[in-house]
């Protein structure tokens, strides 16, 4: 940068600074650095200015001067996503809305909440059950990630299978534009058939049409009943997988099949207990209740379901899931009544990362397919001898499949081209490219396998006349 250049945008940013209170500007490279990455690993830029939004007018602030700059921008709110999403531009501006946590409104009898965006997603559900109400949707990362990065990135979680996915419990928005102005969508009633559904359209817009300033979500019923928690092995990924096919056609009330193979346990075992015995075995401590016997070993190329019904017959509903998992071929399976067994996958993210396997996919598929994608994932990591370690929110047909890298010159393309495959694979079976952690930085080459040229050039116009000089996450999302 000349020093032309760099005069300039140091005047730039002294704008910005004294259109907002100063508490809410960082421009020290020692501060900002800590809004600048998230979970995906990609390389930050280090970032002009980082604004602080505490009030919707802060953001308006923000966009305009960007807006009328060109400065490359990114949204961020908890900074947990795994796409690459929230990752900072060299000289751009970082908006974050995690100061913006409050709670508004809080209806039990119109079962909504109404939220600013940084409001992290277990504190709404630990309020909402206060009242017997759950917010639904419970990505893994809830005590991290904030109301406002989840409905941009239409994030899944264990319960979704269930009780749906974030953009079911999603009512009404206000959002701001990147000229500064503000719109309203959606509400707080149940139905509302009035004019296009601009709520859904920034569902899943991952900070690439406006920022998300204040949610209206539904709050559901906590589901009542007995609790019964379920691990069941398999000799192979896709014996789990027909498993899920199973227990789904039978119409139990499951509210999650979480499966996960035998290298996935491996790196759970390896990176979070220390030594243990190397048979995918989980070590002592994994479960706090015990829950994992030695007849729940898990066999190389083999995986193990865990599931959970929420019944008043839950007793009779899990005779029937013994069935389906016996039927698919299950070496073991045993109950509980605790939910023990669900905590060794709240910790494979973790796991897999100290293992080195950073990149990964998640593509869906619907359920029916699953086994058909297990073994498509199989084959592909038996044709590159790599390791491939596949975690998936089986009930809703959505695998994260982790590869792991080599200590060798181009090895990152290697990697590359193995994830790009999986999603063709999943592709091929009526799937998508992301089921829940967005496109971001990391998979943009890939959405134009999905859609067809007409479709993604909508998009494209849609971006367009939301964003026209496209200051917010350019080169990512689409
Ligand atoms: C350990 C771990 C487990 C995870 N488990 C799951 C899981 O089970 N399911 C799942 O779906 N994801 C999961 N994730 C991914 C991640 O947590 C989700 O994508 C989450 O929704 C991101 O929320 P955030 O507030 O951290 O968003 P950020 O990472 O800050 O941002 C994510 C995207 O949203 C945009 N954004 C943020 N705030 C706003 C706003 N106010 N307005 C407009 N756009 C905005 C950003 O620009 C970015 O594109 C996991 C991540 C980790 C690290």
């Amino acid at each position: 940068m000349t020093a032309h250049h760099g005069h300039a945008a140091g005047a730039r940013v002294d704008e910005l600074r004294s259109a907002l209170p100063p508490s809410r500007v960082l421009v020290d490279p020692a501060r900002t650095a800590a809004y600048a990455s998230d979970w995906s690993g990609i390389a930050a830029g280090s970032p002009s200015a980082v604004v602080l939004a505490e009030t919707t007018h802060d953001v308006v602030v923000a966009l305009r001067w960007a807006n009328h700059h060109g400065v490359p921008t990114t949204l961020r709110g908890g900074g947990s996503g795994v796409s690459g999403g929230a990752v900072a531009y060299d000289g751009g501006l970082v908006v974050s809305t995690a100061r913006m946590n409050r709670i508004l409104d809080l209806s039990p009898v119109d079962r909504i909440a109404v939220v600013e965006p940084g409001v992290l997603i277990a504190h709404l559900d630990r309020a909402a059950g206060a009242h017997g109400l759950m917010y639904a949707p419970d990505p893994v990362s809830k005590d991290i990630a904030t109301i406002g990065g989840s409905i941009a990135t239409n994030a899944g979680g264990l319960r979704c299978l269930a009780h749906g996915v974030t953009s079911e419990a999603v009512s009404g928005l206000e959002v701001v534009l990147p000229d500064g102005r503000v719109l309203h969508t959606g509400g707080r009633t149940r139905k509302s058939a009035t004019g296009y559904d601009l709520t859904h359209l920034f569902v899943g817009s991952e900070g690439s049409l406006g920022v998300i300033t204040q949610a209206t979500v539904r709050l559901t019923p906590l589901p009542r009943g007995e609790r019964v928690t379920f691990a069941a092995t398999f000799p192979s990924a896709q014996a789990a997988g027909a498993a899920v096919a199973g227990l789904l056609g039978r119409g139990l009330d499951l509210e999650l099949p979480e499966l996960l193979d035998h290298s996935t346990l491996e790196f759970v075992r390896r990176h979070l207990a220390g030594a243990g015995p190397t048979d995918g075995a989980m070590p002592d401590g994994a479960m706090p209740d015990g829950a994992m016997p030695d007849g729940g070993t898990v066999r190389d190329g083999g995986a193990m379901l865990v599931g959970m019904v929420i019944a008043v017959d839950a007793a009779a509903q899990l005779v029937e899931a013994r069935a389906a998992a016996t039927d698919a071929g299950a070496v073991h399976f045993e109950a509980s009544q605790g939910t023990g067994m669900l905590d060794v996958r709240a910790r494979v993210k973790e796991a897999l990362m100290a293992g080195g396997l950073e990149a990964s996919c998640d593509a869906a598929v619907p359920p029916s397919r699953l086994a058909e994608l297990l073994a498509a994932i199989d084959v592909i990591a038996a044709r590159d001898g790599r390791v491939v370690a596949t975690v998936a929110h089986a009930g809703d047909g959505n695998i994260h499949a982790a590869v792991q890298s080599r200590d060798e010159p181009d090895d990152a393309e290697a990697v590359q081209r193995v994830l790009r495959d999986i999603v063709r694979a999943a592709l091929a079976l009526d799937g998508v490219v992301t089921g829940e952690h967005g496109i971001g930085a990391a998979k943009v080459h890939l959405v134009a396998e999905q859609f067809t040229p007409d479709t993604l050039a909508v998009q494209h116009a849609i971006r367009e006349l939301l964003d026209p000089r496209g200051i917010l996450n350019p080169g990512r999302v689409i």
